[in-house]
């Protein structure tokens, strides 16, 4: 279940402020509050999906499609391409899932 007083929801609210990166209909990036990388940024869809499976199975397309091209802008402003990165999915208790809104860290 959705919980809309999870940080992730609260930061869509503007009621925690986050250091942005890039913002579109869709989808938010801002830098992680605790990285991890020399580069760690995290990417989350605007709309509340808890898992990657909700993400995909819940979302329209045109989402889906801005969420990732969103993750592939970031990877080249950050000159990700040139030194290597990783995109990391937690999803579930299970899978190390923190927070229970979809987001999905870029690492670099
Ligand atoms: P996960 O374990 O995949 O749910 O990742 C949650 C991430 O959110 C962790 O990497 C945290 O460092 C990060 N985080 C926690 N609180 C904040 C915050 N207020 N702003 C930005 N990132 C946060």
């Amino acid at each position: 279940m959705y919980d809309h007083n999870s940080i992730f929801a609260r930061i869509l609210r503007g009621e925690i402020s986050s250091k942005k990166v890039l913002e579109t209909e869709y989808t938010l990036a801002f830098y992680d509050a605790f990285p991890k990388a020399s580069v760690h940024i995290l990417v989350i869809p605007k709309k509340p999906y808890v898992t990657f499976h909700d993400f995909i199975s819940g979302a329209e397309s045109e989402e889906i499609l801005d969420y990732y091209k969103v993750i592939d802008t970031i990877v080249r402003s950050q000159g990700l391409n040139d030194t290597g990165y990783k995109l990391l999915v937690n999803s579930g208790e299970g899978g190390g899932q923190e927070i229970p809104h979809f987001h999905t860290h870029v690492m670099g």
